[in-house]
């Protein structure tokens, strides 16, 4: 067996990448699908369009490289999480368009669960707090105002899952209905503690357990695709919602360890080990992984804004034409000059919490050019992740001790060696930045014996570039303590 091949179900497209035995992807098939936006702040997706794509770049890819089904040692799926799928168990057909995490639909439902103090019980059982990103309050939306679903649960015929149980489904002929426990963590309805869905909080929303998929471990063998597929019968062993399959792709295998993806967002995880640490910072507790019998729980912050600044550059300001000449106009000044950006152009998250925060641009002088406006949002990237970062060092009680970076604005060395320098720590990039569709092939290859162990895995992971802190701790300090200043301009009201 020379191949794994990750399904890379994604909000935009569906991928697909084969890997060899030393992590490298070898092919990459990748097909968009369409966005639906039936009203303001709704997001749907086709889930019937999902399954096709996915199932199109799958055999797209083995096609490319010219290899049968027979030579592929298992399929790992990495998926956007929360997104909900309720569909008929007996015809495979959707109920209704799939709601996309980012749909915003049951929004004043989660602001009257909070009014009636829910919040600690949500927090202390699922570890996340009460929103609509979550699948939770899309299922009891689907169960209230899709009269053929309501009608299908009290028959015993309905199924939902997150986009990994769909898949997993789709794959197995319908003959698995089940989901690993990092997705499971993500419905807002799974007790992170007792590892079951919770009685009480699934009473509460009025979902009936019998929809609900299996929950099983993250690396182990779910099923096996149908042979009329792809040519032959392929194990599907491995699964993990896409910012905890970046986390194990990335290795950070032991407590402390930790990722961010710079992409239009920032997404940070931290593994905090077998136990779960409940944030004082407002972060989320979640389920990194279950592997070997045991759960890994993970602290997960995010930045609303990061490579979004620098979009807003182009298309917003027209001071660049491409993200990637911000690079070179960062070095082709000596400093900030002074200027900051806190691009809080949706509010501020962790560990500010603050949804009225407006962006600011602040510290200009005569001296300040557009050198020094681009420098300050590429470093705006780093300071919220920063900001992050001591939250999370504060909840978890571990001092990092590196970074493992990866997504699309991590291929800006400026702005890891500016992360290096602010943060204290090491800044690591490693040779592959393809560390989701990874993570879900290590999850299914470990689980088929085609990689051994975690050694072997670490042994894979290999450093590209390595950016050291290279400014003093006081010449830092004087640089946060000016972002601090700018994030308090950007709180202000009146
Ligand atoms: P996503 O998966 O969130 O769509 P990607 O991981 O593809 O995002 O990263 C794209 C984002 O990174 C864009 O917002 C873009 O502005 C930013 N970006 C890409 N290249 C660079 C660069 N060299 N420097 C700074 N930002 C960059």
């Amino acid at each position: 067996m020379k191949y794994i091949l990750a399904l890379d179900q994604g909000t935009t497209s569906s991928r697909a990448i084969l890997f060899d035995r030393s992590g490298q992807p070898l092919s990459i098939a990748q097909k968009e699908f369409r966005q639906y936006y039936p009203q303001p702040g709704w997001v749907e997706h086709d889930a019937a369009e999902i399954w096709q794509t996915q199932l199109e770049t799958a055999r797209a890819v083995l096609e490319k490289q010219g290899i049968s089904a027979a030579e592929v040692a298992a399929i790992g799926i990495t998926n956007q999480r929360e997104t909900a799928v309720l569909w008929d168990k007996r015809s495979g057909r959707p109920v209704c368009p799939a709601i996309v995490w980012q749909c915003r639909r049951t929004a004043p439902y989660c602001d009257s669960l909070k009014e009636q103090g829910l919040e600690n019980m949500f927090r202390e059982k699922t570890g996340l707090p009460i929103d609509a990103y979550f699948s939770a309050t899309k299922i009891r939306w689907v169960l209230q105002n899709v009269p053929e679903a309501a009608k299908l649960a009290e028959s015993g015929n309905l199924l939902f899952g997150t986009v990994d149980t769909w898949l997993i489904w789709n794959l197995t002929g319908g003959q698995v209905h089940a989901t690993d426990y990092s997705n499971a963590s993500r419905t807002m309805l799974f007790n992170i503690h007792t590892l079951e869905w919770d009685a009480e909080v699934l009473e509460l929303l009025g979902i009936p357990e019998s929809i609900l998929p299996e929950v099983r471990p993250s690396s182990g063998l779910f099923g096996h695709s149908l042979p009329a597929l792809f040519g032959a019968a392929i194990p599907i062993a491995g699964a993990a919602g896409d910012q905890q399959a970046a986390l194990f792709g990335q290795a950070c295998f032991s407590p402390g360890a930790a990722k961010n993806t710079y992409g239009t967002g920032c997404f940070l995880l931290m593994n905090t080990g077998g136990e779960p640490v409940s944030s004082q910072n407002g972060l989320i507790t979640t389920i990194a992984w279950g592997l070997d019998g045991r759960v890994t729980y993970a602290l997960e912050g995010s930045v609303f804004v990061a490579g979004a600044a620098i979009q807003w550059l182009r298309d917003g300001l027209g001071l660049i034409s491409s993200a990637a000449e911000t690079e070179g106009l960062c070095r082709s000044v000596a400093d900030n000059c002074g200027v900051y950006l806190v691009p809080a152009f949706v509010g501020l998250g962790a560990p500010y919490w603050d949804p009225y925060a407006r962006g600011v641009l602040t510290g200009l002088t005569r001296g300040a050019n557009r050198a020094h406006i681009v420098r300050a949002a590429v470093e705006s990237m780093a300071y919220q992740t920063c900001d992050v970062l001591r939250a999370m060092e504060q909840d978890a009680g571990i001092p990092l001790a590196e970074l493992r970076a990866d997504g699309g604005a991590a291929a800006n060395a400026f702005l890891l060696q500016f992360q290096a320098d602010i943060t204290g720590v090491p800044v690591l990039r490693p040779s592959t930045l393809e560390t989701t569709a990874l993570g879900a092939a290590y999850l299914a290859g470990l689980a088929v014996g085609y990689w051994s162990d975690f050694a072997e895995i670490r042994r894979n992971w290999q450093v590209a570039e390595a950016f050291s802190p290279a400014i003093s701790k006081e010449e830092a300090a004087g640089l946060e303590a000016g972002w601090r200043h700018a994030v308090r301009q950007a709180q202000m009201r009146d």
